[in-house]
Parts: C-alpha cells; structure tokens; sequence
C-alpha cells in the first residue's frame, strides 16, 4: 500500500468536504496509528503529518520512547495525541508527553492530571469527550451534562479545556451521523461563546475513516482517521 497516495486522497476528500460545510474551518488531521509501527509513522512524519493519535497508553509510551522518532518529538514536528480511554492510574506515564488528552470525561481524572501537572507548574490541554450517541459500549459525558462538567472542570487551574471530542456510532445512517455532528457543534458554540476562563473552544474533534467528510460538513475542524491512511488494523 501507498501511504503518500492514500494521505493526498484524503487531503483531496477533506478539501471536497470543506467546499461543501458552511464552515470555513482549518481541518486538522490526526492520523491514528494505534497497532500499527513506528515504521509507519516515521513515513507519515515525513510526508508533513504532524500528529498521531493511540488510544492506549502502553502502546503510546512504547512509541514515545522509539529512537527512530526521537528526534522528530524533541523538536516538536510530531506530536501524540491519546484518543482513548484513560485510566485514572496512567495518568502519570502519558500527562507531560502528549499534545492532547481527547478524553476527559470523569472528574477524578481531571483531579488526577490537574495534581500532576500542578507539580510540574505545566498546562496540559484536554478535551471533554461526549458519548454522542449515547451508546453503553462507548465512553464520555452524556450531551446533556456537558456544561455542568465543563463548569466543575473550572476549578481546575493547570488543565486547559480546548474544546470537545465524539466518536459517533458505528453506522450508515447518514441522517443520523449529520444529526449527531450538527448537536456537537451546537455545544462547541454555545460552550465557546459563554467564554469561560480556562477554556478555548479551539477544537471540535470528530471525523474518522467512515464519516469524516460529513463530520467536515457539519463543523468539525479535527478529524482522527485511521484505516483509511494506515489501511486495516490488525489485533495480533
Ligand atoms: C481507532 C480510532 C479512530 C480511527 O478509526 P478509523 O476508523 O480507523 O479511522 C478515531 N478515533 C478514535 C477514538 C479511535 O479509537
């Protein structure tokens, strides 16, 4: 497989998906290399791909810690983000070294990367994540509870809140997926225009292989796409 080919089909879908949104929002893209190598990451890196996404924090350190991206990370051309559930004990192995948490959704994990940022005098930038779809298997805040969360997230002084994150049902139902986006970006602008301190509105992060371009439609300006750059993943 091509990775420079699938990487400018997919600027070219993201540039169709941005004529077609009444947003004229920057898109930025999260290529999501979780299961895949370093190897692979290092090929995107230099392509121009600048963050990556893994959803578990064993994974995510290991890749830290490759020497073949050491480099690249120190000089801050590539970032990791982690868009997967955190458990509040793993916190202290992941806080310092990614760009983003995409997925705060519990207090006592916002306590948690609070008191260790709080040591380390940093700022560690998060997103609320909401289960948009309401969905048992998934995790994240309900849609309803997002501004009583944020409001409780205030107190939090060394975590930024920079805007929010879904990931959608895993379904064809168009309607509905344009439904579901359009209610997120209906939070992110009613939660950015209320203009808390401490929090910057600065991402609404949703969009993956299979709904990314009517994400784009409906406002997303970040997107997490992975099989359609790294191709399927493989669990062995
Ligand atoms: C795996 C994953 C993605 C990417 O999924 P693809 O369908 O491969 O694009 C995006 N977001 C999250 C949170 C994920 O876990």
């Amino acid at each position: 497989m091509d990775l420079k080919d699938n990487l400018i089909k997919l600027y070219e879908d993201i540039e169709i998906a941005k004529d077609k949104s009444n947003f004229n929002r920057d898109v930025k893209l999260i290529a999501v290399s979780k299961t895949h190598p370093v190897e692979m990451i290092d090929e995107f890196n230099k392509l121009g791909v600048k963050d990556f996404g893994e959803n578990k924090v064993q994974e995510l350190v290991s890749k830290i810690e490759d020497k073949r991206i050491e480099e690249s990370l120190k000089n801050n051309e590539l970032n990791f983000h982690l868009i997967g559930n955190l458990q509040t004990n793993k916190v202290k192995y992941i806080y310092n070294k990614v760009k983003l948490i995409q997925s705060l959704d519990r207090i006592k994990l916002a306590k948690e990367i609070d008191k260790r940022a709080k040591n380390d005098d940093i700022i560690v930038d998060c997103l609320v994540q909401i289960n948009i779809g309401d969905e048992d298997s998934k995790f994240g805040i309900k849609y309803d509870e997002t501004e009583d969360f944020i409001y409780e997230l205030l107190d939090y002084k060394n975590i930024k809140i920079k805007g929010l994150m879904a990931i959608a049902p895993n379904t064809e139902d168009e309607f509905l997926l344009r439904k579901l986006f359009e209610k997120m970006n209906n939070k992110f602008e009613e939660i950015s225009s209320k203009a808390y301190e401490g929090v910057e509105m600065k991402y609404l992060s949703m969009g993956m292989s299979h709904d990314f371009k009517l994400a784009i439609e409906e406002g997303s300006n970040m997107i997490r796409v992975g099989s359609k750059l790294f191709g399927n993943r493989n669990y062995n």
